[in-house]
């Protein structure tokens, strides 16, 4: 039996902005050339905002676009009523190769020995070839372009195969050793695009966010390979690295709250937590939040990490807990049971991302997306809020 209560009287939960998701979505596709088309990145749960509500609202923006990274998550999209393209960008067993075909997925085509054994499936899958320009991840390498150029051929018979892709891997950099490096990779996927033109693929693609920012206008390449733009963290206005600008108006469409259950004072001299790590220095006002590091907290946060409440930061104190976290509000007043806090969002005047986080834990925004679990319950709002 479900309880019925309002998302405020939850524990921990994530309030998802839509309409700033279609902003962004409509930002960053605005500042590209005007007849790009969007492949949008939706894995890992649409990097923790949702898949499925995520993929229908996009639907009804006119995208036919989509990209994961498994066969569980494209199965999921499709149970769930999404009749775009969805390319699968990782590996799946040829075994499933039955299911790729009967629900019309793109399934990635990593390697040699993988193409060989979906082939011999006998099921002709939908597929596109990984071109692999100097990342060296998954995909046939581009230095050989007569004999890529002969396993696109091959497969294309073989294989209903309707595209090509490379992933460019430091598009996110202003060091110019990396730009060079970018415009490499570009330059050799745009010659064994040019060496098979004849077949003309509808799907010939490189840029990620990073890249539709940085390089689609700069290259004279844009009408063989700079089509198609896979948008993944920018559309949910997150950086592809901290020092990258976005373009105005794109901002975070997640905020992360928790609720105060129970504050107590605190002698100084005592100890909070797990392995009486922190030292209380004065008498203090600790309260304990119920989020801990199984909601996605990272534990690496113990002692230098902030949660807000009522426009203030409150450091937190001790140890992360499985499912609770302590904080020091002393100097906040009128701070109560069930009362709410935000750990990732807008909070008075105070704004800290999944990007900010990051810096805190030496890790990317992406990754502190990937790891709020699934217990957190996902809401949304359509209400437009300036974030930043
Ligand atoms: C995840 C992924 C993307 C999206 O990258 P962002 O940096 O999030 O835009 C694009 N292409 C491939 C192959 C990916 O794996």
């Amino acid at each position: 039996m479900e309880i019925y209560v309002s998302h405020i009287e939850k524990r921990s939960w994530i309030e998802i902005n839509l309409s700033q998701l279609r902003a962004n979505y409509i930002i960053y596709k605005n500042s590209l050339r005007r007849d790009v088309d969007i492949m949008a990145v939706i894995k890992a749960d649409a990097y923790g905002h949702g898949d499925v509500q995520v993929a229908r609202m996009l639907a009804d923006m006119g995208v036919g676009l989509f990209a994961v990274s498994n066969i569980d998550e494209a199965v999921g999209l499709r149970e769930a009523g999404i009749s775009g393209e969805i390319l699968i960008l990782g590996y799946s067993s040829p075994v499933y190769a039955q299911t790729l075909y009967d629900l019309n997925l793109t399934q990635t085509l990593v390697s040699e020995t993988y193409a060989e054994q979906l082939a011999k499936t006998g099921y002709r899958v939908k597929c596109q070839w990984a071109i692999d320009t100097g990342m060296n991840r998954i995909g046939i390498n581009a230095n050989n372009l007569n004999h890529c150029e002969q396993m696109i051929r091959t497969y294309a018979e073989r294989l209903d195969l309707n595209g090509i892709f490379t992933h460019l891997c430091v598009a996110d950099s202003s060091d110019e050793e990396d730009k060079i490096f970018t415009r490499n990779q570009i330059e050799k996927f745009k010659l064994l695009a040019d060496r098979v033109a004849d077949l003309k693929l509808p799907y010939v693609h490189c840029c990620n966010s990073a890249g539709g920012l940085s390089y689609i206008d700069n290259t004279e390449y844009y009408d063989t390979i700079g089509r198609i733009v896979r948008l993944g963290i920018v559309l949910y206005g997150l950086k592809p690295d901290y020092s990258n600008p976005l373009p105005q108006g794109i901002a975070p469409a997640l905020t992360w709250k928790s609720v105060i259950s129970m504050v107590k004072p605190v002698a100084k001299g005592e100890f909070i937590g797990y392995g009486r790590s922190f030292e209380v220095k004065r008498d203090s006002i600790i309260a304990t939040v119920a989020t801990g590091y199984a909601d996605g907290l990272s534990r690496l946060l113990a002692d230098k990490g902030f949660v807000m409440i009522n426009g203030h930061q409150a450091p937190i104190v001790g140890r992360i807990c499985m499912d609770q976290t302590l904080i020091d509000v002393t100097d906040i007043p009128n701070v109560c049971m069930g009362m709410s806090v935000t750990l990732l969002g807008k909070n008075g005047d105070l704004v800290y991302t999944a990007d900010d986080m990051a810096q805190d834990l030496g890790t990317i925004g992406y990754e502190v997306m990937c790891n709020i679990t699934k217990r957190v319950q996902r809401f949304y709002v359509n209400s437009y809020q300036d974030y930043l």
